[in-house]
């Protein structure tokens, strides 16, 4: 493992395939159980139309900002569009929604800022070179994330340590009718055996190594983003054949940590 050396390929194409990218269909569908972790799949009641927070307009300056940063995938960005991340927020904190922000969402836990989302979206698209059949985020959190992979990946496959959290999500997800994002509850150290192989596994909290159990459910060539070490670094690896990992390190972050066991 040569952490610290630069992805071997560096000329990603500029826009992402799109084509061959088919959302699996809706409906009611067996509940899966990694690990004995509890299955949730978001319903799909009509979106909610409230006042002012939810304008596009508002939404897309967010955007535009991030565009402005550079190096953010269109297909992420054009998530992020569609994504109202006001939904996630307690009403107190509704206002700031569309600002960097990382903000509380309980249990000592937050919301990571939109510039963070759109860039390692954008960093684990540019390393797959194509957009994720299949992807699991560890920390689902509020869920916002997770909506905005939903966006841009086949299917994916959210796991949340903390029970009050993991509902929480469920019921900010339901509106957003998102038939490719299902829900678990569990320790995330431990992947989610019942969804691998993962074109991707994205973590949203920090550990000091990455655990064997996401890159052992990574297909050969899959990658795998998580903020790792002390100071912590966003760090890519991706699984190569034969038992091999290419990873090199990112950028500096600055994430909750990644703990064990089900609250
Ligand atoms: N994805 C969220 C970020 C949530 S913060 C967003 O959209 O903003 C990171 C989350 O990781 C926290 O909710 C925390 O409880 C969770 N977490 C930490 N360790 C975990 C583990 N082992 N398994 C699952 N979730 C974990």
């Amino acid at each position: 493992m040569a952490t610290g050396t630069p992805p071997k390929r560096a000329n990603f194409p500029a826009r992402l395939p799109g084509a061959g990218f088919t959302p699996p269909a809706a409906g009611p569908r067996a509940a899966v159980r990694p690990g004995g972790a509890a299955v949730l799949r978001a319903a799909v009641p009509p979106l909610p139309s409230g006042a002012g927070m939810d304008s596009q307009a508002v939404r897309d300056a967010m955007v535009e900002r991030l565009r402005a940063l550079g190096g953010m995938e269109p297909a992420v960005l054009e998530s992020m569009l569609r994504v109202p991340r006001h939904l996630f927020l307690e009403p107190g904190l509704a206002a700031q929604a569309y600002l960097d922000n990382a903000l509380p969402i309980g249990h000592g836990q937050t919301i990571s800022k939109p510039s963070v989302v759109a860039r390692a979206a954008s960093v684990l698209l540019q390393a797959l070179g194509a957009r994720p059949a299949r992807l699991l985020e560890i920390g689902t959190g509020c869920g916002y994330q997770a909506a905005v992979l939903a966006g841009v990946a086949g299917e994916v496959y959210s796991i949340e340590r903390i029970r009050a959290l993991h509902e929480l999500a469920r019921r900010n997800l339901r509106a957003l009718r998102l038939p490719n994002l299902r829900l678990l509850l569990g320790d995330g150290m431990l992947g989610a055996p019942g969804g691998a192989p993962f074109d991707a596994v994205i973590s949203a909290a920090a550990g000091e190594q990455a655990p064997p159990a996401w890159l052992e459910q990574l297909r050969p060539g899959g990658v795998l983003l998580a903020p790792l070490g002390q100071p912590q670094r966003l760090t890519a690896m991706r699984k190569l054949g034969g038992g091999r990992v290419e990873s090199w390190s990112v950028e500096d972050a600055r994430f909750v940590p990644l703990k064990s066991g089900v609250l």
